[in-house]
């Protein structure tokens, strides 16, 4: 009888163990030519203790039960407030001097998604994608009218101008003198410092109930027109979460993510063609995109909390944290 409740307790405590899913975070601050040279010792620093500060943020929540959804919605929040990153406050201008912002996210519980494109004046576009995933009956609802929808939801509404940095500035009277210059502003756009152009932040987290969501916030591309939307936005391409398989989150060239279907791409390849995770994106990133012309980077957790960061640019702001581990922020390939 002893036995038998003994080999009982020890088969409960297998099932218990497999339905506790390892918890983890992994966030971004933007993939780009981030040149070691051009940052001070103290800038890195300054850098590395907001990717700290983020990454902490959202496994706490994790580590007290929460939910992935809410990890990713906070950790992006630390970066969207921070002048440092191309996301909210800090973000790039456009042609005519304003700020657009996008974001999307998505629960790989559910295949539930939610993006906004082109907005002006909601200070954390994360919160507001993550209002039309929960309150809305639509999945991405664009300029105006996400804005309509927010004063709606009684969202709090911000001065455009309070995204404004000087470096960005800097960035966008830069590029419009090379882009003016010149006939081909392709040919113009390609010779830009890569950091001129993008930078996003995002996040990826699976949490204890075994459920994963993705996250991405951007101010897009330096110097955009003509209402251009990036990858960001788009589930699929910047953003994808699928509790079968793993959550990116993107940042680069969006052009290329969104033709490439990145995020869901690498997703597929876990799905249909059983790769394990690092392999997957390590294949989208290095042997599709890149080839292709595509630059940039994604963060990825899979479903049992395994976390990959590959980015084909000389540098990607990142952070992640495990179960049981310290954060581990990085900027460099090593
Ligand atoms: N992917 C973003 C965009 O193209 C920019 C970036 O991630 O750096 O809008």
């Amino acid at each position: 009888m002893r036995l038998f409740s003994t080999v009982f307790t020890i088969a409960l405590a297998a099932i218990s163990f497999t339905t506790q899913a390892k918890v983890g975070i992994a966030i971004h601050g933007g993939a780009g030519t981030i040149n070691k040279a051009n940052l001070t010792e103290a800038q890195q620093a300054a850098y590395r203790a907001k990717l700290k500060q983020a990454v902490d943020v959202g496994y706490a929540v994790l580590a007290n039960g929460g939910k992935s959804l809410d990890a990713v919605t906070i950790a992006i929040n630390v970066l969207e407030d921070s002048p440092f990153f191309n996301a909210g406050k800090g973000a790039v201008y456009t042609f005519d001097g304003e700020h657009e912002l996008d974001a999307s996210i998505m629960d790989g519980a559910t295949r539930n998604a939610g993006a906004v494109a082109g907005v002006k004046r909601i200070k954390n576009p994360i919160d507001l994608a993550r209002e039309v995933m929960d309150e809305s009956v639509h999945v991405m609802l664009s300029g105006a009218g996400a804005e309509q929808f927010a004063a709606r939801q009684g969202f709090e509404f911000v001065d455009n101008s309070s995204f404004d940095t000087p470096s960005r500035f800097k960035a966008l009277e830069r590029a419009k003198a090379k882009i003016n210059a010149v006939e081909d502003e392709q040919a113009a756009r390609d010779a830009l410092p890569k950091s001129y152009l993008y930078g996003t932040v995002g996040a990826v987290a699976l949490d204890a109930h075994g459920n994963l969501a993705a996250g991405t916030s951007t101010g897009g591309m330096t110097a955009k027109r003509y209402g251009r939307i990036g990858d960001s936005p788009v589930i699929g391409a910047g953003t994808w979460a699928d509790n079968d398989s793993c959550a990116v989150s993107a940042t680069g060239h969006g052009e290329y993510f969104i033709r490439y279907q990145v995020a869901a791409d690498i997703c597929a390849r876990m799905k249909y063609q059983n790769k394990p995770v690092e392999k997957a994106a390590a294949e989208v990133i290095h042997d599709v995109l890149l080839p292709a012309g595509g630059t940039g980077g994604v963060i990825v957790i899979d479903h049992q909390g395994a976390i990959t960061m590959p980015f084909n640019t000389s540098g990607m702001y990142r952070a992640s944290r495990s179960e049981g581990e310290q954060a581990d922020v990085r900027i460099w390939q090593h």
